[in-house]
């Protein structure tokens, strides 16, 4: 019995991996007894008990215990939970009424809507008898194993127009949809087309979802579903400025939904149109901003190692100059490397340095002043004996925000993929490899058998330490059944009570990776558990 290696990502089937969830409670279709609704999903169960492990531990890094700052100080953070519908306003002042949107796509043929910068188009080309034919101009969505999809559909017309074997293409081959000309635009083969030139266009498409506030359902009364949780934080910046006692630098934290009508949710959780996130938004002074971006960077790539994933699946990607928002001096994403996005990686994290964009536009659309005086700055400038006119027009500014911004569901499906380990020799199959902190269930308690005092002993323990672990008592079905319900759902530890411990106390560990069984005592289970999930 040997724990199985880790598999890397591109072994790891996606379709293997969302039935699982479905089979053992972790994630759901929605509506599902009504055909689904594409883009928002359930957390049944064993999902939302995950979620909330994930939820807590960020929480408890950013809010109830932050991070030491670089004065070795503990960094200041408050918590807050804003509402989803604000003023309309606020949407205005963001800029995500005017700009937040997508260049799409129609498909005239399949009836299908694509973003434009996921269509990726290559030439397809065969050889044959030494030969090189080109086929045609074909495209393919990102994120979904492009070049691997690309040779597929490339075999297909190759097999329809003579044969020959097809040249592989890279990812530096592709071309994004909209960066063509149009009458290039018309000459490729669409993702689900039959014919060529059966793609629109690109449109804008705004990403919030409408809504209308009251009875009457004019222009006046609609609002909209918050896209990013940010914009609560800041118009509360002033409200927690003014009641909390805080100084430059800090920081405001909120976890929730948001909401975006994406254009092609897929990719199982990794895009949908409901989801949940996790962003904090550190104001500062602008002449410290770049060295708090740097700490901020680095503090989040530490705390996705703490969740237990392997290091080779994470990477920081610096955005380009071209990507970057006008208003924006920095942004990296950290990033994963998804199953369906390796040998790439897809983002997790955005941390962005935001100059004093949003509290500027929203001083201006509010006609609120959002500035902020620093006492701190003012004598330390005065200890060093600067100017006078140059100390009052360093101190009086409107904060710099650098914002870390991840995706709570998002990071729910990177422990799910890292997790996720198929092993042939177990009767399971695959087994569920969470750190066994983040493990939904963190211990399963059996009675061997049914009788001979076994139940009792058993909801003994099962009493003591539901109180301090998420533990499941089972006594259905063989002992090898109830082990592999476990693995599946990715319980670190199972404890047996058996006929010898009604003779000496002890119980049978048995440990999800290594499947190794020991005895230790049952006074002992407690300590034991508490140690393990300790890290
Ligand atoms: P993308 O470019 O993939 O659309 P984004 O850069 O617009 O994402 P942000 O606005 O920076 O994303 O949002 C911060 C985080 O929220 C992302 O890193 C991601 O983890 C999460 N997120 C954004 N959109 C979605 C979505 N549709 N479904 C699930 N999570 C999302």
């Amino acid at each position: 019995m040997s724990d199985t290696s880790t598999l890397a990502p591109e072994q790891k089937s996606m379709e293997e991996l969302v039935s699982l969830c479905k089979r053992r409670g972790f994630v759901y279709p929605a509506s599902e007894i009504y055909g689904g609704i594409n883009g928002f999903w359930d957390y049944g169960p064993l999902g939302i008990a995950l979620k909330n492990n994930i939820r807590d531990h960020w929480w408890k890094h950013m809010v109830d215990c932050p991070p030491i700052g670089p004065d070795g100080e503990p960094v200041s953070i408050v918590g807050l939970d804003s509402s989803i519908i604000q003023n309309p306003k606020t949407w205005e002042a963001s800029g995500h009424v005017g700009g937040f949107s997508d260049p799409m796509v129609d498909c005239t043929e399949s009836k299908k809507r694509y973003r434009a910068d996921h269509v990726l188009c290559a030439t397809a080309k065969a050889e044959k008898n030494g030969e090189v034919r080109e086929l045609g101009f074909l495209a393919v969505l990102d994120g979904d194993q492009a070049p691997a999809d690309f040779e597929k559909r490339a075999s297909k017309l190759c097999k329809k127009t003579g044969g020959g074997e097809v040249l592989p293409v890279t990812h530096d081959d592709f071309a994004e949809f909209h960066t063509l000309p149009r009458e290039q635009q018309l000459l490729v083969l669409g993702p689900d087309a039959t014919q060529p030139g059966t793609l629109t266009e690109p449109r804008e498409f705004n990403l919030m979802f409408e809504t209308y506030v009251g009875a009457i359902r004019d222009d006046s009364a609609k609002a909209y579903l918050r896209p990013e949780t940010a914009q609560g934080i800041f118009l509360n910046y002033k409200n927690v400025l003014d009641t909390m006692r805080v100084k430059m630098p800090f920081g405001i934290a909120q976890i929730g939904k948001s909401f975006r009508n994406e254009v092609t949710p897929r990719n199982f959780i990794f895009r949908s149109r409901e989801f949940e996130q996790m962003e904090m938004e550190w104001f500062c002074s602008p002449e410290d901003s770049l060295k708090w971006y740097e700490f901020w960077k680095n503090e989040r790539m530490k705390w996705w190692e703490s969740l237990g994933i392997n290091t080779d699946n994470l990477i920081f990607r610096d955005h380009d100059d071209d990507e970057l928002a006008h208003y924006s001096n920095a942004c990296v994403d950290v990033e994963y490397k998804y199953p369906f996005t390796a040998p790439g990686y897809g983002e997790l994290e955005g941390v962005a340095h935001r100059g004093c964009f949003d509290l500027t536009q929203h001083q201006t659309h509010a006609k609120t002043k959002l500035e902020y005086f620093d006492q701190d700055l003012q004598v330390k400038l005065q200890k060093e004996g600067v100017d006078k006119d140059e100390i009052k027009k360093r101190t009086r500014y409107v904060p710099n925000v650098i914002e870390p911004a991840s995706g709570l569901t998002r990071a729910v499906l990177v422990l799910l993929c890292e997790a996720f380990t198929p092993d042939e020799s177990r009767p399971s199959k695959v087994y569920m490899k969470f750190k066994p902190k983040f493990a939904p269930i963190k211990a399963g308690i059996f009675p061997l058998v049914n009788k001979d005092g076994m139940p009792e002993i058993a909801q003994k323990l099962y009493m003591q330490l539901r109180e301090k672990f998420t533990c499941q008592y089972d006594v259905k079905q063989s002992i090898g059944k109830r082990y592999a319900r476990m693995d599946e759902a990715g319980t670190p530890y199972c404890f047996t009570i058996d006929g010898d411990t009604l003779n000496d106390n002890t119980v049978t560990v048995r440990d999800r990776d290594s499947q190794e069984q020991t005895r230790i005592p049952i006074d002992q289970v407690e300590s034991f558990l508490a140690e393990k999930l300790s890290d």
